[in-house]
């Protein structure tokens, strides 16, 4: 177990879901209701025991399953869950647990941020990538049109509890991709856990459960302290936004065919260039972290994009303010910065570091 005595809310690592009752039963669920909300992928694999589980712990519990993928994190989608809630007559004091992923995360927070103006709910994340990071810091929302996150709200879970044994179900490349964000917090915040993964990738790669336990429960703290120092995003948040800048302009041009984790490392790459050719950091660390993208099955190289397209596409990003873009760049291995003076000519030169000729 590795539960941090949080000021917001508890972060539990298990190796099961069995403490699950355990854990609602001390946050008061007697006498509330549960809706479970989870994707087409995840339910037929941990809805009924969880369902189960929990039976005990409420008055009633029901769940809502939505079809997988990015595409169903719309508002379509909150507006059957809404429906749900009504037929089976949710008030105020009942709550919502999403079970899942990032998407099933950040839609079902978004959910219960709104419903009858905010009911609590509990995050039970089952990727890599939602048990490091999406489960973490409160910020939930949905796509609109074309438009990731746009629409969103900040709603702190009453509590994040990750069953690590659940990530053995988890398909190789969701795997792979959520190591995009946890490398970046070493990267961002910690050069001893930064080491401490590669000393430990094959251990990592193998998925061997003590390992993953020790690595999601290091990613948790990076990610817990830099928002707890700045949960609305003022300022220091923004550091987890390494890799994003130049991540994102790619991931919109390739229409989210690429994994979010992933292009958030070719974006990682392509910055750590920028630190390279300003001094920062020495070159052999940048060759050093593109084999561990290797290692990790993550493409470091992308195709069939010119370097102005993603320079361009940086400029309607929402990391930017009155026109700047907040780039964010390492001072040394293990400390990020936000950087307001990176130009479009030094994006272009990093970015021959991550696209592949044409
Ligand atoms: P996801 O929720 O789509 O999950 C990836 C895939 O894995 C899905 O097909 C899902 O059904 C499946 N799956 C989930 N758990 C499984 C398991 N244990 N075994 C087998 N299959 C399983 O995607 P994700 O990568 O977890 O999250 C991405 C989303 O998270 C994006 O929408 C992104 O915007 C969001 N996000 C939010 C935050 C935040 O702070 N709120 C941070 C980062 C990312
Ligand atoms: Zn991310």
């Amino acid at each position: 177990v590795c539960r941090d005595g949080a000021p917001i809310y508890d972060i539990v690592l298990e190796d099961s879901f069995d403490r699950l009752p355990e854990e609602m039963e001390r946050l008061g669920s007697q006498g509330r209701k549960l809706c479970i909300v989870t994707d087409s992928n995840v339910a037929p694999l941990y809805l009924e025991a969880v369902e189960k589980l929990l039976s005990g712990c409420f008055s009633q519990v029901t769940s809502y399953v939505f079809p997988a993928g990015e595409e169903h994190k719309n508002l379509d989608t909150v507006k059957r869950v809404y429906e749900h809630l009504i037929q089976n007559r949710f008030d105020r004091k009942d709550w919502l647990a999403a079970l899942g992923g990032g998407v099933t995360g950040d839609l079902c927070g978004f959910t219960a941020a709104t419903y009858l103006r905010g009911v609590d709910f509990i995050q039970i994340p089952t990727t890599l990538l939602s048990q490091v990071d999406s489960s973490i810091g409160g910020k939930t929302g949905v796509d609109f049109d074309c438009y990731k996150n746009m629409v969103g709200a900040f709603h702190m879970p009453k509590l994040v509890y990750a069953n690590v044994s659940a990530l053995k179900t988890l398909p190789p490349e969701q795997f792979s991709a959520g190591m995009g964000e946890v490398i970046k917090h070493g990267l961002i915040r910690d050069r001893e856990y930064y080491e401490w993964i590669l000393e430990n990738k094959e251990a990592v790669r193998n998925r061997e459960l003590s390992v993953c336990r020790r690595l999601i429960c290091g990613s948790n703290r990076i990610k817990r302290q830099v928002v707890e120092a700045d949960p609305t995003e003022q300022n220091e948040r923004a550091v987890l936004n390494f890799g994003h800048t130049l991540g994102h302009a790619v991931e919109k041009l390739k229409d989210f065919s690429m994994l979010h984790g992933h292009c958030v490392a070719l974006g990682a790459l392509a910055a750590l260039d920028i630190c390279v050719k300003r001094g920062m950091v020495p070159e052999a660390e940048a060759d050093r972290y593109r084999e561990t993208m290797e290692y990790f099955d993550m493409p470091v190289s992308v195709g069939g994009l010119t370097k102005e397209a993603v320079v361009a596409a940086t400029k309607n990003d929402k990391k930017m303010e009155a026109g700047v873009i907040k780039f964010i760049l390492l001072d040394r291995l293990g400390h990020a910065y936000v950087d307001r003076t990176v130009t479009d000519e030094e994006m272009k030169d990093a970015l021959d570091a991550v696209m592949e000729r044409p």
